[in-house]
């Protein structure tokens, strides 16, 4: 399996995550003029994408789901609870087609199987592991902790996206107004530089081939601090990236034949 971000910052959010068969979007932030160039950017388009898995019904994380859906319909997974906040935000032309993810057992999209967790956000959130082509990934953005759940499973994952949002020291000199720093900084906000660390010290991850650091602030935060905050806790072999904001990363792995 492979993926990479389209966009991945307090703006816009989405990840691409494919095996052989199945392609599938995580979340749909993107502004309506870059759903297009972007899937480009990355070798796809609309007509690509087999599913929309949902992780919460902020708006960095689906504006640009009901545009896409007018390009083609696709079916939109996610909890219940989320559906549910996602269809009371947002008023989507037509019947479209959501889909609640089982609360006990994993959902086969094609041939990607995906399991899902509660996360801790001042909205319903939940974070993915999806497996597929033999291989797992992890994906955790949007929480104010890392639940144990995660510290346990995504130790045998191949792939981690994990969010790095903020750096503690850059929020001393933060132009964010008090109240937002608080809700980020608080146990239904964002991880912290230091706590994603101190997440992947916990996980001890024992195979991971690569983890990318998302949702960075762009004004609270800095690749080369959130890389720091990380590096120190993976194996020397693990490739450490930080997803670029507002354009589409690289694959983790190479297109195949190129
Ligand atoms: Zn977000
Ligand atoms: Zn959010």
């Amino acid at each position: 399996m492979r993926f990479c971000t389209l966009s991945s910052c307090s703006y816009a959010n989405s990840i691409v995550v494919q095996d052989r068969q199945t392609c599938v979007l995580v979340d749909c932030g993107l502004r309506k003029r870059d759903i297009k160039p972007f899937l480009a950017g990355v070798g796809l388009a609309p007509g690509d994408i087999d599913a929309v898995l949902v992780t919460h019904c902020h708006i960095d994380h689906v504006y640009g789901l009901k545009y896409l859906l007018k390009e083609r319909k696709i079916p939109v997974y996610s909890s219940s609870p989320v559906l549910k906040q996602l269809c009371a935000r947002n008023s989507f032309s037509g019947q479209p087609d959501f889909r609640a993810l089982s609360p006990v057992a994993p959902e086969n999209i094609g041939t990607l199987a995906v399991n899902h967790f509660g996360l801790f956000h001042d909205v319903e959130t939940i974070g993915f592991i999806i497996s597929g082509d033999g291989e797992k990934m992890g994906l955790i953005t949007d929480t104010g902790f890392v639940p144990d759940y995660c510290l346990q499973a995504f130790k045998t994952v191949d792939y981690l996206y994990i969010e790095s949002n903020h750096d503690l020291e850059m929020y001393k000199h933060s132009k964010k107004p008090p109240h937002v720093i608080r809700r980020n900084l608080g146990t239904t906000g964002h991880l912290s530089n230091e706590q994603c660390g101190l997440a992947l010290k916990s996980m001890g991850l024992l195979n991971c081939k690569l983890v990318v650091l998302g949702h960075l602030s762009e004004e609270d935060n800095e690749p080369r601090r959130a890389i720091a905050g990380a590096r120190q806790f993976l194996p020397p072999d693990t490739t450490l990236l930080c997803a670029p904001p507002r354009i589409p990363g690289p694959w983790s792995v190479p297109v195949p034949g190129t």
